[in-house]
């Protein structure tokens, strides 16, 4: 009859409380809430116990923290540009986001286009700031499942064409701009790239709306190991000529915290800069809240 929700003391992962008829609701995302036509009261604060019994709502403090350490990914990629974390719209961060690339990565092109679907709302960002168009180059199939079930190589190459295909009239003669959200290993994002040079694109510059991934993550994200991920041996010249494109540009690590318009110090960046908000066998902890700041000041 009761109802325990609690969130982790550093707050990594998002947890928010909503109302519903005459009761409440806990969920990851306030899409969940917004669905079921609840209404969103509140994000549940890092180390917060909620208790719902009887209709009643009851909130303790157990855990305090020095410093919360949201995971930026959330605002990247994993939630949903719908839902509302910490009060902000995520779709609005993915536009700054994607403004904020356009300023520091311009290219001289003709189209800004997204690889769908996370691409999306960083390219409409891009594309407001550049003022270049948007145009959709690549859409996806809705009707194929997950590829990795696939048992061999070959089905799942067949599988990643039949996911994906090119607009041609909208790529042919076209210098385009492509988003994405990130790049793991690279594989995806070189093959999306010769699918739209076989489909006639002019020349093909890479834009990411994440600085490189240089480490995994150890804090629930099934990401890659560190062998797997290419930024943690490559330059970005290197990444650059292993996808085959014409150029490539990241968001810097001050492009991103400021879209995303959380103080740097309360967020965890972890993948992106091999420092961890708590303790991981063989890696660095930001024990101190400056050695962000400090890493981040030699960003520039
Ligand atoms: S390491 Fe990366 S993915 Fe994992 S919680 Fe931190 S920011 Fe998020």
């Amino acid at each position: 009859d009761t109802v325990l929700a609690l969130r982790d003391p550093l707050g990594i992962k998002p947890l928010c409380i909503g109302e519903i008829d005459s009761g409440f609701m806990v969920a990851s995302e306030s899409v969940a809430i917004d669905t079921l036509n609840g209404k969103l009261i509140r994000d549940v604060k890092p180390g917060e116990l909620i208790v719902i019994r009887n209709g009643e709502m009851k909130s303790y403090q157990l855990a305090r923290s020095t410093r919360p350490a949201h995971c930026i990914f959330e605002y990247i990629y994993f939630a949903r540009p719908d839902s509302i974390m910490d009060g902000r719209l995520i779709y609005d961060v993915r536009v700054n986001i994607g403004s904020n690339l356009a300023r520091e990565h311009p290219a001289c092109a003709d189209t800004v286009t997204p690889i769908p679907d996370s691409g999306i709302t960083l390219a409409v960002g891009y594309h407001q700031r550049s003022g270049i168009s948007y145009r959709e180059c690549l859409m996806k199939n809705r009707y194929i499942g997950r590829t990795f079930i696939m048992p061999d190589q070959n089905m799942r190459e067949t599988a990643v064409r039949l996911k994906m295909n090119t607009i041609r009239p909208n790529i042919e003669g076209h210098k385009l701009i492509l988003v994405d959200d990130s790049i793991v290993r690279g594989t995806t994002s070189r093959r999306i790239v010769n699918m739209v040079r076989k489909a006639g694109a002019k020349e093909v510059h890479v834009r990411i709306g994440s600085p490189p991934i240089l480490a995994p993550c150890y804090l629930g994200i099934d990401m890659a190991s560190r062998d797997e991920l290419i930024a943690a041996h490559k330059t970005v010249a290197g990444v650059e000529a292993v996808i085959e494109a014409d150029s490539l540009g990241y968001v810097s690590h001050e492009g991103l915290v400021d879209a995303v318009g959380i103080p740097k110090e309360n967020l965890c960046m972890g993948c992106l800069t091999g420092l961890y908000p708590v303790q991981i066998p063989g890696e660095k902890c930001l024990a101190e809240q400056t050695r962000l700041s400090e890493y981040l000041d030699s960003d520039s």
